[in-house]
């Protein structure tokens, strides 16, 4: 489950990727991913993200978070989107704009890269 989205890049319907619910893998309180390679790695180094290693509890306040985060999987760079013409719409039909769209990603602290390029759905 999740909600795909799409823009409009050089006339070409793109991918942009896709927005799910991550569970409570993130720690707002403290702003400390419970991917246990690091923050520093969930936009990055495809062997560890695949493997996907979570802490059970915060490693900082050694607490299970209690509000549930989103992760997004990008299916194109984001350095693109500074290149979109247009709205971006989702697999719902839903019309948002640039900012908003912006403001969606600021609840995934979780993003993955390592599917650039693919095609997926
Ligand atoms: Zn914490």
């Amino acid at each position: 489950m999740g909600t795909n989205y799409y823009c409009h890049l050089a006339g070409e319907k793109r991918h942009i990727g896709k927005r799910s619910a991550a569970g409570r893998q993130y720690c707002w309180d403290c702003g400390q991913t419970l991917f246990a390679p690091g923050e520093q790695f969930v936009h990055e180094q495809i062997g560890i993200v695949r493997r996907r290693r979570f802490y059970k509890l915060c490693p900082k306040c050694n607490r299970q978070p209690e509000k549930p985060c989103m992760s997004f999987n990008w299916a194109m760079p984001e350095a693109d989107l500074q290149r979109v013409s247009g709205p971006i719409t989702n697999g719902y039909g839903e019309v948002f704009s640039l900012r908003e769209f912006l403001n969606l990603l600021e609840e995934c602290p979780i993003q993955y890269t390592d599917s650039i390029g693919e095609d997926f759905c």
